[in-house]
């Protein structure tokens, strides 16, 4: 009873104290360029007496290193609850080295260590091209190589562009709060050298409800505008406020606040701006806007001087006469459709939308504006439906789009032979849980679809045709395709073949919200697929396993075997030598 009681008055001591964990951003182990700014925070979980904290940076003042000592706030946190908080805004560390950041509240303490590298002393790059398929893995990589160039008797009859670049590794892409990623930290770990949270873009995701309060870090766009007179393009076939165009610039904790991060646009002003998501430009007046407000951003972006296009030969009519030297085209109130819907089947949203432009085009379209600019440039091009085909495990328009994609890498492997002080980067910024594991034959006997599987010997080859020779084959759907499976995915129904009417939409919400196979695929020959997914999930998610980072040009020979995702920003503002 004795022993009870004195760890009741043990328990109240120490609730009467901070405890649990303190936060510090940025966060043990950070990478950061010495210049780069950031915002610094400590969180405390408790309201403490400012007084009672110290906080020293390698044993001395905050502000020696960072220019000033944190302000003292309370904030609450996501329950509400008070909690006191230490701020500094806008700050950045001049000097490279090792910096030890340590906390002390009572008997608590909490130690970072930062390392701050110095700029490159010299640029070994005027431009950086730097290419995303969302979602790009190997398996990807492979299925397009097949459609694409074909293979006897075990050799590929011919390379992708992708298989052409000089320098290949492997990336780590896990986040701060969880070993997997999505599109938001994973290409803002690229774009700020700073690894984040699921769903956050140019931030460390604090403890706040509010999206937009927490500790920044500045991107590789803001910077490149900051500390050169170089150019910025930024071209996704996806919404530009969707995850990956939106790293390049904005700062929130949640993806989704699409109206928001259009601000973040407009502050850095992009010379090149293709993309789609034109719902989010127009004020909410006008039918099909996605805004909360009257702001018309077409507008706002024509009075900095932009040239503005809608549809594919409004964007060959802007660049006809003279290169234009700001340009915005938003080319679908969302998501663009991809290569097999727009140049085969038709399908999506093909018949509503049926002037948009190709990847490649609009590729070529930024490099000719963009290198007006004898100062360089910096692109970024994303290929963003691989991704959003590959998480309904509709393979044939992912591998579509993969095919797409690599014509890109070629545009920009030509402009990098012309222009050879131009380094070239390629990756995806997550993998996704593609396999290809065989054949399927139709003219096999058997009644099941899955009885027409073939492995090992008697995969054999598939019988795809290009005839024409465009790199994609003539239809999706010979009678010898690939078998591709999917290691994480919900109950589905498997028909082995491409859905050729519409995207695949495998899964229905029954009356308990569980995500269950769509019967519109169920058949005498189709198999059900059990998932091994929580039934919440209605798609395949992404994987965990690493990403590969490739690189051409100057620059290129710093890729390791093995690095962390934030070491892609490093590449990029070392071979641009930023020096901020
Ligand atoms: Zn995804």
């Amino acid at each position: 009873m004795k022993k009870l009681i004195g760890a009741a008055v043990a328990a109240l001591i120490l609730s009467a104290l901070p405890v649990g964990a303190l936060n510090v951003y940025p966060i043990d182990k950070a990478q950061i360029l010495a210049g780069a700014k950031f915002d610094f925070k400590v969180e405390l979980d408790a309201v403490v007496d400012p007084a009672s904290v110290s906080v020293t940076v390698n044993g001395g003042k905050v502000a020696a290193v960072l220019g000033k000592e944190p302000q003292a706030v309370t904030e609450k946190d996501k329950k509400d609850m008070e909690a006191s908080a230490l701020i500094l805004r806008d700050v950045k560390v001049v000097k490279a080295g090792t910096y030890t950041v340590e906390v002390k509240v009572g008997d608590m303490k909490k130690t970072v260590t930062w390392t701050v590298y110095p700029a490159a002393a010299k640029a070994t790059a005027k431009n950086v091209i730097f290419l995303i398929a969302d979602g790009l893995s190997v398996g990807h990589r492979t299925a397009a190589r097949i459609l694409s160039k074909g293979n006897t008797e075990g050799t590929s009859n011919g390379l992708l562009a992708m298989d052409m670049m000089d320098r290949m590794g492997l990336v780590g892409t896990s986040s701060v709060n969880s070993l997997a990623v999505d599109s938001a930290n994973s290409m803002s770990a690229y774009m700020t050298g700073h690894k984040s949270s699921v769903n956050a873009l140019g931030v460390y995701a604090d403890r706040t409800a509010d999206p937009f309060d927490d500790p920044k870090q500045e991107t590789l766009g803001e910077l490149v505008r900051r500390t050169t007179k170089k150019s910025i393009g930024i071209v996704s076939d996806a919404e530009l406020q969707d995850a990956t165009p939106a790293a390049v610039v904005a700062h929130t904790r949640l993806r989704d606040r699409k109206a928001e991060i259009m601000e973040a646009f407009l502050a850095v002003k992009p010379e090149v701006l293709l993309g789609g998501g034109s719902a989010y430009f127009l004020p909410k007046s006008v039918t099909g806007s996605k805004r909360a407000d009257e702001k018309d951003y077409f507008d706002l972006f024509e009075k900095e001087g932009y040239k503005v296009a809608t549809t594919n030969s409004e964007l060959s009519a802007a660049t006809m006469s003279s290169t234009p030297k700001k340009l915005l085209g938003v080319f679908h109130p969302g998501n663009l459709d991809g290569a097999l819907d727009r140049l085969l089947l038709g399908k999506g949203t093909v018949s509503k939308y049926n002037d948009q432009p190709d990847l490649t085009n609009l590729t070529r379209t930024a490099l000719e504006v963009l290198s007006t600019n004898k100062e360089g440039f910096f692109l970024m091009v994303e290929a963003g439906l691989v991704d959003k085909y590959s998480h309904p495990m509709d393979w044939e328009r992912a591998v579509y789009d993969t095919i797409m994609f690599d014509k890109v890498i070629a545009i920009a492997q030509d402009f990098a032979k012309k222009n050879p002080d131009t380094l070239i980067v390629v990756t995806g910024d997550h993998t996704h849980s593609i396999s290809v594991y065989g054949t399927v034959d139709d003219k096999k006997p058997g009644t099941l679809m899955r009885d027409k599987v073939g492995t090992y010997a008697n995969a054999g080859f598939t019988n795809y045709v290009d005839a024409n020779s465009d790199g994609y084959p003539d239809s999706p759907n010979p009678s010898k395709r690939l078998a591709i499976g999917w290691g994480n995915h919900p109950d589905y129904w498997e028909t082995f073949k491409p859905k050729l009417d519409a995207p695949f939409n495998p899964t229905v919400q029954d009356e308990n919200k569980n995500w269950i196979a769509n019967d519109k695929y169920k058949s005498d020959t189709a198999t059900l697929i059990a998932g091994n997914l929580a039934r919440t999930d209605s798609t395949e998610v992404h994987s965990i396993d690493d990403m590969t980072l490739q690189m051409t040009g100057p620059g290129s020979d710093k890729l390791k075997a093995y690095q962390e995702n934030t070491s892609t920003f490093r590449y990029i503002v070392e071979a641009l030598g930023l020096k901020p």
